[in-house]
C-alpha cells in the first residue's frame, strides 16, 4: 500500500503489499475458479453485496483485483474492472448505460474495431451511435437528445493523432447528466482524462499497459466523480430497480460502499451475464507490464519525438503526423492534455504513394510489420494495403489514410538503431 500519488510508485505498490497467506511479494496468480465461504452468513452477505469479496472468478479474482486497484490509483479513479480485451471494455462501458432505443454520441476518430462495434454491432442491438466531429465540441451537444446515455472518444486516436478536446466535451455533458467515456489506450501516464472531467476511462491493456505483446485484455476505470443519482431519468440502468438483482437500484444499493455504482453494475450484471472475464494469468502479465509503464512511456515518447524530427527533414517524406508538429487548436489541445511527451505513435506520408509505402515496409529489418501498437519493440504498418484496404478511396481519405501513409509505433530500442532502420528502409524506396 502507498500514499504516493506518483505513477512510478503507484504501479509498484498500489493495492497490494504481500500475500497474506505466504508473504509473497510478487502478486500471486490465483489460478482458481471459486472460493471457500467462511459460513452461510458470509456467503449470503457476499451475494447481497453487503460485503465485497470473492465468489467466482468470472466476476472477480485476487490477481485481477490488484491490477484493477493499481490502474484505478494511476488514473485517479475509485475502482476498475478488468476484462478479456479492449473491445470487451469498450462494449461493456456502453452497454452498462445504454439499452435498445438509447443512443450515445461518439467522436468519429476511432480505432477501426471500435468503429465496427459502433456502426454495426451496437446498431444491431438497438443502440444507435451518433458520430460527432471532435474538431467541434459543440457537435456533441447538437447530436444529444433525451435518450443519449454517454459521450465516447479516444484521447490520441490514430492515424490523425489529433488529441480529443476532453474538458470541452466533458463540460457539455456533465450539466446534461451525460458522462464522457475516454479510450485512453494510446496515452496512459501522459494523459489522465479524469483530471479534465471524463467520467470513465477504458483501455486496451493489450497495448502499452501490457507492453510486451503477450496478452489481450481491457479495463474500465470509474472516476467516482460522476453524479449518476442526480442525473435521474437520464440513467435508468443505475437509477431504476434491476430485476436481475432483487430489484436493486444501483445508486442506492452501493452507496455504503462508495461512489462505485457504475463499476459494480458492470461487474455483477454485465460480467456475470456476458462473461468476458480476464484470466488470472493475463492479469498477472498486465501487472508485470504496469510496473515499468511510466519508464517505458517516457522512452516511447522521447524516441517518437526524435523520429518525427528525423522524418521531417527527409526528402522522401511528404508529411509527418505527430502532435509535436501540429499547429493552432490541434497543438493547443496536445499541449493541454498530454504531459511528459506526445505518445509513441508517428505517422508519415511518402511522396511516392502506395508503391513507396509498400517498398518501405518490405525494406524494414528491425521494425516488425504487424497490426498492433504499444509494444516495447518498434512496429510499422502500411494501412492502405492492409487495415484500410477494404475502404473506398474517399473513406480512406476521411479516416486520414492516404496511399503513401505509414504508421509507426515507436519502441524503446536505442534511438540510433531505430533511425538506422528507418534510414536504410527509406533508401530502398
Ligand atoms: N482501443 C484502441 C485505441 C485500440 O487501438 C484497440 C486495439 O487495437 C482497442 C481499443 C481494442 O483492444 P483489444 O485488441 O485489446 O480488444
Amino acid at each position: 500500500m502507498t500514499e504516493s500519488k506518483n505513477p512510478e510508485t503507484l504501479v509498484l505498490h498500489a493495492g497490494y503489499r504481500n500475500d497474506p497467506a505466504t508473504g509473497a511479494v510478487a502478486v500471486p496468480i490465483y489460478q482458481t475458479t471459486s472460493y471457500q465461504f467462511q459460513d452461510t452468513g458470509h456467503a449470503s452477505r457476499l451475494f447481497a453485496l453487503q460485503e465485497l469479496g470473492n465468489i467466482y472468478t468470472r466476476i472477480m479474482n485476487p490477481t485481477q483485483d490488484t491490477l484493477e486497484q493499481r490502474i484505478a490509483a494511476l488514473d485517479g479513479g475509485v475502482a476498475a474492472l478488468a476484462v478479456s480485451s479492449g473491445q470487451a471494455a469498450s462494449a461493456m462501458a456502453i452497454q452498462n448505460l445504454a439499452w435498445a432505443g438509447d443512443n450515445i454520441v461518439s467522436s468519429t476518430d476511432l480505432y477501426g474495431g471500435t468503429w465496427n462495434l459502433f456502426a454495426n454491432t451496437l446498431k444491431q442491438q438497438g443502440i444507435e451511435v451518433r458520430f460527432a466531429d471532435p474538431a467541434d465540441p459543440e457537435s456533441f451537444r447538437k447530436a444529444t437528445d433525451d435518450r443519449t446515455r454517454a459521450y465516447y472518444a479516444e484521447t490520441l486516436p490514430n492515424p490523425k493523432l489529433r488529441v480529443f478536446p476532453i474538458k470541452e466535451v466533458a463540460d457539455i455533458g456533465r450539466p446534461l447528466g451525460i458522462p464522457l467515456i475516454m479510450d485512453n489506450t494510446a496515452a496512459p501516464i501522459i494523459c489522465r482524462p479524469f483530471d479534465y472531467g471524463a467520467a470513465i476511462n477504458v483501455y486496451s491493456m493489450t497495448k502499452y499497459i501490457g507492453g510486451h505483446g503477450t496478452s489481450i485484455g481491457g479495463i474500465i476505470v470509474d472516476s467516482g466523480t460522476f453524479d449518476w443519482e442526480a442525473a435521474g431519468a437520464r440513467h435508468p440502468a443505475l437509477n431504476t430497480p434491476d430485476d436481475s438483482y432483487h430489484g436493486a437500484v444501483w445508486t442506492e444499493a452501493v452507496k455504503p460502499l462508495g461512489p462505485i455504482a457504475y463499476i459494480i453494475r458492470a461487474r455483477v450484471i454485465l460480467l456475470r451475464d456476458l462473461g468476458a472475464a480476464v484470466s488470472p494469468q493475463n492479469a498477472f502479465q498486465f501487472i508485470q507490464g504496469l510496473e515499468t509503464l511510466p519508464l517505458r512511456m517516457r522512452e516511447h515518447c522521447r524516441n517518437a519525438s526524435a523520429v518525427a524530427e528525423y522524418l521531417g527533414k527527409h526528402d522522401k517524406v511528404a508529411t509527418v503526423i505527430h502532435p509535436s508538429n501540429q499547429t493552432g487548436e490541434e497543438k493547443r489541445r496536445a499541449d493541454a492534455y498530454l504531459n511528459g511527451g506526445y505518445g509513441g505513435l508517428v505517422g508519415f506520408e511518402l511522396a511516392g504513394g502506395k508503391a513507396a509505402g509498400q517498398a518501405f515496409i518490405e525494406a524494414l529489418k528491425m521494425f516488425y510489420h504487424v497490426a498492433n501498437i504499444g509494444d516495447a519493440r518498434s512496429l510499422a504498418i502500411h494501412p492502405a494495403s492492409t487495415t484500410h484496404s477494404q475502404l473506398s478511396p474517399e473513406d480512406q481519405e476521411a479516416t486520414g489514410v492516404s496511399d503513401g501513409y505509414v504508421r509507426l509505433s515507436i519502441g524503446i530500442e536505442h534511438i540510433d538503431d531505430i533511425i538506422a532502420d528507418l534510414e536504410q528502409a527509406l533508401a530502398a524506396v
